[in-house]
Protein backbone atom coordinates (compact mmCIF):
# COMPACT_ATOMS: atom_id res chain seq x y z
CA UNK A 1 0.00 0.00 0.00
CA UNK A 2 1.64 2.97 -1.00
CA UNK A 3 1.16 6.24 1.60
CA UNK A 4 -1.00 8.83 0.18
CA UNK A 5 0.13 11.84 -0.04
CA UNK A 6 -2.48 14.05 0.85
CA UNK A 7 -2.37 17.82 0.89
CA UNK A 8 -4.53 19.26 3.35
CA UNK A 9 -1.73 19.20 6.20
CA UNK A 10 0.72 20.46 4.18
CA UNK A 11 -1.72 23.52 3.47
CA UNK A 12 -2.56 23.67 7.33
CA UNK A 13 1.01 24.04 8.34
CA UNK A 14 1.87 26.54 5.66
CA UNK A 15 -1.08 28.36 6.79
CA UNK A 16 -0.05 28.35 10.82
CA UNK A 17 3.44 30.05 9.05
CA UNK A 18 1.40 32.35 7.50
CA UNK A 19 -0.74 33.33 10.22
CA UNK A 20 2.13 33.57 12.69
CA UNK A 21 4.13 36.24 9.69
CA UNK A 22 0.87 37.59 9.46
CA UNK A 23 1.22 38.56 13.26
CA UNK A 24 4.54 40.00 12.78
CA UNK A 25 3.70 41.89 10.11
CA UNK A 26 0.46 43.54 11.65
CA UNK A 27 2.59 44.45 14.89
CA UNK A 28 4.35 46.32 12.28
CA UNK A 29 1.01 48.20 10.81
CA UNK A 30 0.97 46.14 7.68
CA UNK A 31 -1.67 44.47 6.48
CA UNK A 32 -1.02 42.02 3.13
CA UNK A 33 -3.07 43.03 0.38
CA UNK A 34 -3.21 40.54 -2.31
CA UNK A 35 -5.43 42.05 -5.83
CA UNK A 36 -7.56 39.48 -7.78
CA UNK A 37 -7.55 40.31 -11.39
CA UNK A 38 -10.30 38.36 -12.88
CA UNK A 39 -11.64 39.71 -16.50
CA UNK A 40 -14.97 37.66 -17.21
CA UNK A 41 -16.92 35.71 -15.03
CA UNK A 42 -15.41 32.36 -15.40
CA UNK A 43 -16.73 29.16 -12.87
CA UNK A 44 -13.71 28.04 -12.62
CA UNK A 45 -12.28 31.14 -11.33
CA UNK A 46 -14.92 32.49 -9.50
CA UNK A 47 -14.29 28.85 -7.97
CA UNK A 48 -10.80 29.30 -6.74
CA UNK A 49 -11.42 33.26 -5.76
CA UNK A 50 -13.83 32.05 -3.06
CA UNK A 51 -11.23 29.31 -2.17
CA UNK A 52 -8.53 32.10 -2.00
CA UNK A 53 -10.84 34.40 -0.16
CA UNK A 54 -11.94 31.92 2.45
CA UNK A 55 -8.39 30.63 3.42
CA UNK A 56 -7.21 34.24 2.80
CA UNK A 57 -9.64 35.81 5.56
CA UNK A 58 -8.67 32.90 8.24
CA UNK A 59 -5.14 34.13 8.05
CA UNK A 60 -5.72 37.86 8.73
CA UNK A 61 -5.24 38.59 5.13
CA UNK A 62 -7.30 41.07 2.79
CA UNK A 63 -7.81 40.73 -0.81
CA UNK A 64 -8.99 43.11 -2.95
CA UNK A 65 -11.33 42.19 -6.30
CA UNK A 66 -10.33 44.08 -9.26
CA UNK A 67 -12.79 42.51 -11.89
CA UNK A 68 -13.09 43.77 -15.78
CA UNK A 69 -15.97 42.48 -17.79
CA UNK A 70 -15.17 39.49 -20.22
CA UNK A 71 -14.86 42.07 -23.16
CA UNK A 72 -12.88 44.52 -21.72
CA UNK A 73 -9.98 46.12 -23.95
CA UNK A 74 -6.98 45.18 -24.18
CA UNK A 75 -5.41 48.69 -22.78
CA UNK A 76 -8.04 48.62 -19.82
CA UNK A 77 -6.35 45.31 -18.44
CA UNK A 78 -2.99 47.00 -18.97
CA UNK A 79 -4.32 50.55 -17.55
CA UNK A 80 -5.82 48.06 -14.53
CA UNK A 81 -2.33 46.32 -13.46
CA UNK A 82 0.04 48.76 -14.27
CA UNK A 83 -2.24 50.54 -11.25
CA UNK A 84 -1.81 47.84 -8.96
CA UNK A 85 2.01 47.98 -9.46
CA UNK A 86 2.08 51.31 -8.66
CA UNK A 87 -0.13 51.38 -5.52
CA UNK A 88 1.43 50.51 -2.77
CA UNK A 89 -0.86 49.01 0.03
CA UNK A 90 -1.49 46.40 -2.78
CA UNK A 91 1.47 43.82 -2.18
CA UNK A 92 0.43 40.81 -4.51
CA UNK A 93 -1.66 40.77 -7.84
CA UNK A 94 -2.67 37.28 -9.45
CA UNK A 95 -4.24 37.19 -12.50
CA UNK A 96 -6.75 34.87 -13.43
CA UNK A 97 -5.87 32.49 -16.84
CA UNK A 98 -6.74 31.70 -19.18
CA UNK A 99 -7.65 35.33 -20.54
CA UNK A 100 -9.98 36.04 -23.10
CA UNK A 101 -9.17 35.22 -26.43
CA UNK A 102 -8.90 38.77 -27.88
CA UNK A 103 -6.29 40.02 -24.94
CA UNK A 104 -2.63 39.50 -25.41
CA UNK A 105 -1.69 36.81 -22.59
CA UNK A 106 2.28 37.24 -22.57
CA UNK A 107 1.77 41.31 -22.73
CA UNK A 108 -0.63 41.39 -20.13
CA UNK A 109 1.58 38.73 -17.66
CA UNK A 110 4.50 40.99 -18.34
CA UNK A 111 3.26 43.86 -17.35
CA UNK A 112 2.88 42.61 -14.11
CA UNK A 113 5.74 43.90 -11.42
CA UNK A 114 7.65 40.43 -10.78
CA UNK A 115 7.85 41.51 -7.08
CA UNK A 116 4.39 41.58 -6.82
CA UNK A 117 3.60 38.51 -9.18
CA UNK A 118 2.54 35.79 -6.49
CA UNK A 119 2.02 33.57 -9.47
CA UNK A 120 5.32 33.81 -11.32
CA UNK A 121 4.16 34.57 -14.54
CA UNK A 122 6.17 37.88 -15.69
CA UNK A 123 8.93 37.33 -17.56
CA UNK A 124 10.95 38.72 -14.77
CA UNK A 125 10.11 35.89 -12.28
CA UNK A 126 10.72 32.93 -15.07
CA UNK A 127 13.82 34.41 -15.71
CA UNK A 128 14.79 34.30 -11.85
CA UNK A 129 12.80 30.80 -12.08
CA UNK A 130 15.70 29.43 -14.39
CA UNK A 131 18.48 30.63 -13.90
CA UNK A 132 18.02 29.68 -10.27
CA UNK A 133 18.26 33.28 -8.41
CA UNK A 134 15.97 31.21 -5.60
CA UNK A 135 15.88 32.69 -2.29
CA UNK A 136 16.22 29.61 1.07
CA UNK A 137 12.72 30.22 2.55
CA UNK A 138 10.46 27.20 1.51
CA UNK A 139 12.83 27.35 -1.74
CA UNK A 140 9.78 29.75 -3.32
CA UNK A 141 11.09 33.56 -3.78
CA UNK A 142 13.24 34.52 -6.03
CA UNK A 143 15.77 37.04 -5.08
CA UNK A 144 15.33 40.62 -5.84
CA UNK A 145 11.87 39.87 -7.64
CA UNK A 146 9.02 37.66 -7.87
CA UNK A 147 7.96 34.44 -7.00
CA UNK A 148 7.72 30.63 -8.74
CA UNK A 149 4.33 29.36 -10.16
CA UNK A 150 2.69 28.25 -7.25
CA UNK A 151 1.21 24.92 -8.79
CA UNK A 152 4.88 24.11 -9.61
CA UNK A 153 6.23 24.82 -6.11
CA UNK A 154 2.68 23.45 -4.72
CA UNK A 155 4.76 19.51 -5.56
CA UNK A 156 8.03 20.80 -3.86
CA UNK A 157 6.12 22.03 -0.85
CA UNK A 158 4.68 18.48 -0.53
CA UNK A 159 8.09 16.44 -1.00
CA UNK A 160 9.19 18.69 1.73
CA UNK A 161 6.16 17.97 4.15
CA UNK A 162 6.66 14.57 3.89
CA UNK A 163 10.24 14.22 3.77
CA UNK A 164 11.10 12.80 0.39
CA UNK A 165 14.30 13.73 -0.64
CA UNK A 166 15.23 15.56 -3.56
CA UNK A 167 18.91 15.89 -3.58
CA UNK A 168 20.58 13.19 -5.98
CA UNK A 169 16.53 11.55 -7.27
CA UNK A 170 16.11 11.44 -10.69
CA UNK A 171 13.03 13.00 -11.26
CA UNK A 172 10.61 12.56 -14.38
CA UNK A 173 8.40 15.22 -15.32
CA UNK A 174 5.58 14.77 -17.78
CA UNK A 175 4.92 18.35 -19.07
CA UNK A 176 6.74 21.32 -20.28
CA UNK A 177 4.35 24.29 -19.95
CA UNK A 178 5.30 27.82 -18.20
CA UNK A 179 3.47 27.11 -15.56
CA UNK A 180 3.95 23.97 -14.42
CA UNK A 181 6.52 21.19 -15.82
CA UNK A 182 9.46 23.64 -16.93
CA UNK A 183 9.52 25.69 -13.53
CA UNK A 184 8.77 22.40 -11.50
CA UNK A 185 11.96 21.13 -13.33
CA UNK A 186 13.84 24.19 -12.45
CA UNK A 187 12.58 23.54 -9.00
CA UNK A 188 14.24 20.47 -8.36
CA UNK A 189 17.25 21.25 -10.30
CA UNK A 190 18.12 23.85 -8.18
CA UNK A 191 17.60 21.63 -4.91
CA UNK A 192 20.15 19.12 -7.21
CA UNK A 193 17.76 16.41 -8.51
CA UNK A 194 18.55 15.22 -11.86
CA UNK A 195 15.53 15.96 -13.73
CA UNK A 196 14.16 14.96 -16.93
CA UNK A 197 11.51 16.71 -18.42
CA UNK A 198 9.13 15.03 -20.83
CA UNK A 199 6.38 16.02 -23.61
CA UNK A 200 4.36 15.09 -26.41
CA UNK A 201 6.92 14.05 -28.61
CA UNK A 202 9.20 12.06 -26.17
CA UNK A 203 9.98 8.37 -27.53
CA UNK A 204 9.26 5.97 -25.15
CA UNK A 205 7.32 7.84 -21.88
CA UNK A 206 6.65 4.63 -20.19
CA UNK A 207 10.16 3.53 -20.14
CA UNK A 208 11.22 6.87 -19.16
CA UNK A 209 9.24 7.04 -16.40
CA UNK A 210 10.36 3.90 -15.24
CA UNK A 211 13.81 4.42 -14.95
CA UNK A 212 12.95 7.68 -12.27
CA UNK A 213 12.76 7.91 -8.57
CA UNK A 214 9.90 10.01 -8.78
CA UNK A 215 7.19 11.02 -11.52
CA UNK A 216 5.99 14.77 -11.62
CA UNK A 217 2.56 14.36 -14.12
CA UNK A 218 1.38 17.74 -15.66
CA UNK A 219 0.45 16.58 -18.83
CA UNK A 220 -3.09 17.63 -18.85
CA UNK A 221 -4.40 14.43 -20.49
CA UNK A 222 -6.74 12.64 -18.31
CA UNK A 223 -5.29 9.44 -16.74
CA UNK A 224 -2.44 9.32 -19.28
CA UNK A 225 -0.17 7.66 -16.98
CA UNK A 226 -0.90 3.61 -15.69
CA UNK A 227 1.09 0.77 -14.72
CA UNK A 228 2.82 0.27 -17.74
CA UNK A 229 4.80 4.00 -17.13
CA UNK A 230 5.51 3.33 -13.06
CA UNK A 231 8.14 0.56 -11.18
CA UNK A 232 7.66 -0.52 -7.87
CA UNK A 233 8.38 1.79 -5.25
CA UNK A 234 8.05 5.36 -6.71
CA UNK A 235 7.26 8.52 -5.81
CA UNK A 236 4.44 10.05 -7.99
CA UNK A 237 2.81 13.36 -7.87
CA UNK A 238 0.32 14.02 -10.03
CA UNK A 239 -0.98 17.39 -10.70
CA UNK A 240 -3.68 17.18 -12.91
CA UNK A 241 -7.50 17.79 -12.65
CA UNK A 242 -10.10 16.66 -14.60
CA UNK A 243 -14.19 16.73 -14.44
CA UNK A 244 -14.90 12.89 -15.55
CA UNK A 245 -18.39 13.00 -17.14
CA UNK A 246 -19.87 11.03 -13.86
CA UNK A 247 -18.93 14.52 -11.95
CA UNK A 248 -15.88 12.82 -9.91
CA UNK A 249 -12.46 14.64 -10.71
CA UNK A 250 -9.45 12.25 -12.27
CA UNK A 251 -5.61 13.27 -12.59
CA UNK A 252 -3.02 12.76 -15.23
CA UNK A 253 -2.27 9.51 -13.53
CA UNK A 254 -4.69 6.41 -13.50
CA UNK A 255 -4.60 6.21 -9.45
CA UNK A 256 -5.93 2.67 -9.57
CA UNK A 257 -3.41 1.14 -11.61
CA UNK A 258 -0.71 3.41 -10.16
CA UNK A 259 -0.78 2.85 -6.29
CA UNK A 260 -0.23 -0.50 -5.62
CA UNK A 261 3.15 0.09 -7.51
CA UNK A 262 3.97 3.67 -5.97
CA UNK A 263 5.83 3.85 -2.38
CA UNK A 264 4.23 7.13 -2.56
CA UNK A 265 1.25 8.90 -4.75
CA UNK A 266 -0.77 12.18 -4.53
CA UNK A 267 -4.68 11.48 -4.44
CA UNK A 268 -7.04 13.57 -7.10
CA UNK A 269 -8.55 15.81 -5.53
CA UNK A 270 -6.58 16.58 -2.38
CA UNK A 271 -3.28 16.61 -3.50
CA UNK A 272 -1.56 19.05 -5.26
CA UNK A 273 -4.35 21.42 -5.94
CA UNK A 274 -4.98 21.77 -1.97
CA UNK A 275 -1.55 22.99 -1.49
CA UNK A 276 -1.62 25.88 -4.27
CA UNK A 277 -3.93 28.55 -2.56
CA UNK A 278 -1.74 28.12 0.58
CA UNK A 279 1.85 28.75 -1.49
CA UNK A 280 0.05 31.29 -2.76
CA UNK A 281 -0.85 32.99 0.29
CA UNK A 282 2.75 32.45 1.28
CA UNK A 283 3.85 34.13 -1.64
CA UNK A 284 1.68 37.37 -0.37
CA UNK A 285 2.75 37.36 2.80
CA UNK A 286 6.51 37.41 1.78
CA UNK A 287 5.97 40.14 -0.77
CA UNK A 288 4.62 42.48 1.90
CA UNK A 289 7.30 41.59 4.20
CA UNK A 290 9.71 42.74 1.74
CA UNK A 291 7.68 45.51 0.53
CA UNK A 292 7.63 46.60 4.56
CA UNK A 293 11.50 45.81 5.08
CA UNK A 294 12.13 47.74 1.59
CA UNK A 295 13.86 45.38 0.17
P1 LIG B 1 -0.58 22.26 -20.79
O1 LIG B 1 -0.22 23.70 -20.92
O2 LIG B 1 -1.65 21.69 -21.65
O3 LIG B 1 0.76 21.43 -21.02
C1 LIG B 1 0.72 20.05 -21.11
C2 LIG B 1 2.10 19.52 -21.32
O4 LIG B 1 2.02 18.10 -21.33
C3 LIG B 1 2.75 19.94 -22.64
O5 LIG B 1 4.10 20.25 -22.44
C4 LIG B 1 2.59 18.72 -23.51
O6 LIG B 1 3.65 18.51 -24.44
C5 LIG B 1 2.64 17.59 -22.50
N1 LIG B 1 1.92 16.42 -23.01
C6 LIG B 1 0.68 16.39 -23.54
N2 LIG B 1 0.39 15.13 -23.95
C7 LIG B 1 1.48 14.39 -23.68
C8 LIG B 1 1.81 13.03 -23.90
N3 LIG B 1 0.94 12.18 -24.48
N4 LIG B 1 3.00 12.59 -23.49
C9 LIG B 1 3.88 13.42 -22.89
N5 LIG B 1 3.64 14.73 -22.67
C10 LIG B 1 2.45 15.20 -23.06
O7 LIG B 1 -1.00 21.90 -19.28
P2 LIG B 1 -0.62 22.65 -17.89
O8 LIG B 1 -1.25 23.98 -17.85
O9 LIG B 1 0.83 22.50 -17.64
O10 LIG B 1 -1.44 21.72 -16.89
C11 LIG B 1 -1.12 20.38 -16.66
C12 LIG B 1 -2.16 19.76 -15.75
O11 LIG B 1 -2.16 20.43 -14.48
C13 LIG B 1 -3.59 19.88 -16.27
O12 LIG B 1 -4.23 18.64 -16.04
C14 LIG B 1 -4.21 20.98 -15.42
O13 LIG B 1 -5.58 20.80 -15.24
C15 LIG B 1 -3.49 20.80 -14.12
N6 LIG B 1 -3.41 21.98 -13.24
C16 LIG B 1 -3.41 21.76 -11.91
C17 LIG B 1 -3.29 22.80 -11.00
C18 LIG B 1 -3.27 22.50 -9.53
O14 LIG B 1 -3.25 23.40 -8.70
N7 LIG B 1 -3.25 21.23 -9.16
C19 LIG B 1 -3.13 24.11 -11.47
C20 LIG B 1 -3.09 24.32 -12.84
C21 LIG B 1 -3.23 23.24 -13.72
P3 LIG B 1 3.98 19.52 -25.67
O15 LIG B 1 4.71 20.67 -25.04
O16 LIG B 1 4.84 18.72 -26.56
O17 LIG B 1 2.66 19.91 -26.25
Amino acid sequence: MARILVGAPVAAALMEQIKRETVLLAARGVIPVLALVRIGGREDDRAYERGIVKRAGDAGLTVRHAVLPEDAAHDKVLELIRSLNTESAVHGILLFRPLPAHLDDAEICAAIDPAKDLDGVSPGSLAAVYSGGIAGEAGSAVRGGGFAPCTAEACIALLDHYGIGIEGKRFVVVGRSLVIGRPAAMLLLHRNATVTLCHSRTVNLAAVCREADAVIAASGKRELLGAVHFSAGQTIIDVGIHLRQDGTLAGDVNFAEAEPLAADITPVPGGVGAVTTAVLLSHLVRAARRAGAGI
